[in-house]
């Protein structure tokens, strides 16, 4: 799933406030994120949009490229499953 990690800036997740310094590519891109690139927070599955220089905001996937759906919802399904284990144990 996840194929690089590429260091950033701490930033907080919008959704639990988590703060985030590495993304996830889910392709074979390495180069470090830039605006307008997708992140879904390890932490909570929160779905966000970089904002760099700033900050993460929320994002909506209805209105992501369309190629970009199915990785992005992968990965969020993967923190809600931990999550839920977590919760469990
Ligand atoms: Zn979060």
């Amino acid at each position: 799933m996840i194929k690089h990690e590429r260091i950033h800036q701490p930033i907080p997740c919008t959704g639990c406030g988590q703060m985030l310094d590495s993304a996830g590519g889910i392709n074979d891109d390495t180069r470090p994120p830039i605006d307008g690139d997708h992140v879904v927070c390890i932490g909570c599955g929160q779905l966000m949009e970089y904002k760099m220089e700033v900050s993460l905001i929320e994002a909506n996937i209805d209105d992501l490229p369309e190629e970009n759906r199915a990785g992005l919802l992968e990965m969020q399904a993967a923190v809600k499953l931990v999550n839920e284990a977590r919760a469990d144990s």
